[in-house]
């Protein structure tokens, strides 16, 4: 039973902002528990593809300064051409130009994992992987954490566990009822999307003064994107899978995301080197079991997360308790900053 200050829990934006704050500070007696077997979260970067977060904004304060502070360039997300618009299968396809003078999404060179590989560098010694936390035990001045291999103790425990999924966990003593409930409602961003990245030799697409954008509610894809990298030399397209598809075969969605892209953008669609997709409803470490239909709340940043529980020692942080920009990778990063001034303002 190994014995530290603190224990981390989640190697995605929010914890690893948070163990690199307390080594800035001096603190190195910490712990990160991950339960994959690889870091970064809701940040996965697969084949140069983003199948998990891939935009952030110029309003995007936190994020913009950290990327800064951290030298990782961003790129605009590529919209030159012709979009496509499907609102009615049977009407031909409605074209639209994005305004070139509108502000545009950013990405992050190298996919959006260059981030969490920067915010890994320092602290890629501390992180203990395939080790799911299952239980918080308050014992005296420390929580005994209770993993799928090991125990832990520490004087406090930062939880970056998105809050729906840690109400799984079991506590001693239980959580206040107050907090258990916001918890439960509190809809994990994202966790409900599936995501469809294919790669190309060529970006075809541009040729034909398209955009890769295709955009509508009733086809099998409902939002499609150029994806190429920020050099132009991996090209590819990547999009969110209609959920009416999610209890479909692998291959049966496959073959109806490729026909529907076919019709819009070309045979070319064929030609692919590379096809991933990925349902994060099925990830156990971003959802949980049986979602028929997601109930979207408002609870994001709730002040139940702005309070410490087990007598100062547990703190809930992670995108979802975050009041500012909460779901988003901003809200990850003001929410790991925040549970960093408030552990080392109590600690320290
Ligand atoms: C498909 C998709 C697209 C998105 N697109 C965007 C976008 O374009 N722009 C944007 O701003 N945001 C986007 N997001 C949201 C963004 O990814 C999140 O806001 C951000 O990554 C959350 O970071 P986090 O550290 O708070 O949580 P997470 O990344 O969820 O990190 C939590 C960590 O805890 C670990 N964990 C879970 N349970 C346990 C356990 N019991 N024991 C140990 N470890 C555990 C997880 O494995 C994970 O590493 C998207 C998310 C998804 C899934």
């Amino acid at each position: 039973m190994k014995r530290v200050k603190f224990v981390i829990i989640g190697s995605g934006v929010s914890g690893l902002l948070t163990a690199n704050k307390l080594l800035q500070a001096g603190e190195s007696d910490f712990l990160i528990l991950e339960g994959r077997d690889r870091i970064g979260g809701r940040v996965f970067t697969n084949n140069g593809i983003d199948i998990g977060a891939t935009w952030f904004q110029g309003h995007h304060v936190y994020l913009s300064q950290l990327l800064k502070e951290l030298n990782i360039a961003s790129f605009n997300q590529y919209s030159a051409g012709k979009s496509v618009l499907v609102y009615n299968s049977m009407a031909p396809a409605h074209y639209f130009k994005t305004d070139s003078s509108a502000p545009s999404a950013q990405r992050i060179v190298g996919g959006s994992t260059s981030l969490i590989n920067v915010l890994a560098e320092k602290v890629k010694d501390k992180i203990n992987y395939n080790c799911k936390v299952k239980q918080l035990t308050e014992k005296e001045d420390t929580i005994v954490v209770k993993t799928n291999t090991n125990h832990f103790i520490a004087s406090k425990v930062i939880s970056t566990i998105p809050p729906k999924l840690a109400t799984a966990l079991l506590y001693e003593p239980e959580l206040p009822e107050k907090l258990k409930k916001v918890m439960d409602r509190t809809h994990t961003w994202m966790s409900n999307a599936i995501k469809v990245g294919i790669s190309f030799k060529t970006p075809f697409w541009r040729e034909k003064d398209l955009s890769g954008t295709v955009i509508g509610q009733i086809g099998p894809v409902i939002e499609l994107y150029d994806h190429s990298n920020a050099n132009n030399t991996e090209f590819s397209l990547m999009g969110f899978v209609n959920e009416g598809l999610r209890g479909t075969s692998s291959e049966k969605r496959k073959s109806r995301i490729l026909s529907y892209l076919e019709t819009y953008l070309g045979e070319e669609i064929r030609e692919y080197t590379n096809y991933i997709e990925k349902d994060w409803s099925k990830d156990r470490c971003t959802s949980c079991q049986h979602l028929n239909s997601v109930y979207m709340s408002p609870e994001y940043g709730n002040k139940v997360f702005n309070t410490t529980y087990f007598n100062n020692k547990l703190l809930f942080s992670g995108t979802e308790t975050s009041a500012h920009y909460g779901g988003y990778l901003e809200g990850a990063v003001y929410s790991g900053l925040q549970a960093a001034k408030i552990i080392m303002k109590e600690t320290l």
